[in-house]
């Protein structure tokens, strides 16, 4: 099948709005597939005492046996062990890097990634509706090739690219203008710091004048041929950028001109290899609206990890503090204690994520999988800010108990 025909047939995928029991029908055909073709997980289930016809409404999903992000890190030696294909059948492995070194890695083939593609082009869209032919986006990260090459560090593994770098190949394909990474290398910063601290750390530099003159200098254009402005890449850098501008008594007013597009996670101070002081979100969407002129309204945080299929969007509430994320219609999520791992349901309950989907993962056991994120159920069923259907959550941070810590931001990469 033809790479467009293969994209188009999962873009009406991803229209549907699949009800309980249709997306029950898809989690069986998904469990008894992986079953068939997977040994570990199928151990798994017989282990547990499951049966796939115990599926039969929404609350079974619970009874689901669930993949902890834990098992796919290198050191836990599984990753080869939830494949589904053959290894040399893969497209890659996506690699996530974390605080200990020890990334995820999650075997994908072709047919993952253009899942992964239009998805989140959904989402992109979805939360983001522009004129994306005539916006310019700025993001605070490395470019794709040298994400991936960061993960070289961690694992001898290949062919791999990094789980976040996917995302903005993403964005690359659907602008038309070029995307501008501000976060860089340099060789002359690089011998300075070297001969100044012994380390290569400080090679790398963020662009954040030419960012601040790319700005003023689309502002004195005519307004028709001004291009609307996306701010993207790491909350820790975008707001090292503002205090810059605060500093300087820099600010604009591009009212609904601006969209500031974060990559989840890194609130509580961290965020792969970094550390950092951890970052108030209220306090961050105010210094947006009050510097580049604009509204809460404008920022939206993206939540994913590398061990599952989905990308969660959100928007920002000013009655919650916090950025509300949406379970979008192809996917399930369930809260469970932290202790027990029972289901919580009721509004406001806290505890960890399982994420549900039958979609995306053709080459490797990932249909329910749970994250060592702490997070709280907003509502059910309806998005109480803006009336989307379907399930609703924040993210509080990550849980700090365990060796396994979680990997579940998009951008993992500093
Ligand atoms: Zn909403």
């Amino acid at each position: 099948m033809s790479k467009s025909n293969n994209r188009s047939i999962i873009q009406s995928t991803l229209q549907k709005d699949y009800k309980d029991i249709e997306f029950i029908s898809l989690m069986k055909d998904v469990i008894t597939e992986s079953i068939e073709s997977n040994k570990f997980y199928g151990d798994m289930v017989k282990e547990s005492g499951f049966n796939v016809d115990d599926l039969n409404n929404i609350n079974d999903l619970e009874l689901i046996p669930y993949i902890p992000t834990t098992y796919y890190k290198e050191s836990a030696n599984n990753f080869r062990k939830l494949l589904k294909i053959p290894e040399e059948k893969l497209q890659h492995w996506n690699c996530s890097s974390t605080t200990t070194g020890d990334p995820s890695l999650v075997g994908v083939n072709e047919k993952d990634m253009n899942f992964l593609y239009e998805m989140s082009r959904k989402s992109f869209l979805d939360f983001i509706p522009r004129d994306w032919d005539n916006t310019k986006v700025f993001l605070f990260s490395p470019d794709t090739t040298m994400l991936t090459r960061f993960c070289f560090r961690y694992t001898k593994v290949r062919p791999i690219k990094a789980y976040s770098s996917n995302f903005y190949a993403v964005s690359e394909e659907m602008l038309k203008l070029k995307v501008k990474y501000l976060f860089t290398f340099s060789i002359s910063k690089t011998l300075k710091s070297i001969i100044k601290t012994h380390k290569i750390v400080g090679g790398f530099f963020i662009k954040q004048t030419e960012f601040i003159e790319d700005i003023e200098k689309n502002l004195k254009k005519p307004e028709e041929e001004r291009f609307n402005i996306g701010i993207g890449g790491s909350n820790a850098l975008i707001k090292s950028t503002m205090n810059l501008m605060k500093l300087e008594k820099v600010s604009f007013n591009l009212g609904d001109n601006v969209d500031v597009v974060l990559g989840g996670g890194g609130w509580d101070g961290h965020k792969g290899q970094m550390k950092i002081d951890p970052i108030d979100k209220v306090e961050f969407v105010s210094q947006i609206s009050e510097l580049f002129g604009t509204t809460g309204k404008r920022v939206i945080d993206l939540y994913g990890f590398t061990e599952n299929p989905i990308l969660f969007g959100s928007h920002w509430s000013d009655k919650h503090e916090d950025f509300v994320f949406h379970c979008p219609h192809y996917s399930r999520i369930i809260i469970r204690e932290i202790l027990s791992r029972e289901p919580l349901k009721k509004e406001g309950d806290r505890g960890f994520l399982e994420v549900l989907t039958p979609f995306g993962s053709t080459a490797s056991v990932r249909h329910a999988v749970t994250v060592d994120d702490y997070v709280e159920l907003v509502s059910k069923h309806k998005c109480p800010e803006c009336g989307f259907e379907g399930d609703t959550f924040k993210v509080l941070g990550r849980l700090e108990d365990k060796d396994g810590l979680g990997c579940s931001s998009i951008i993992q990469w500093v």
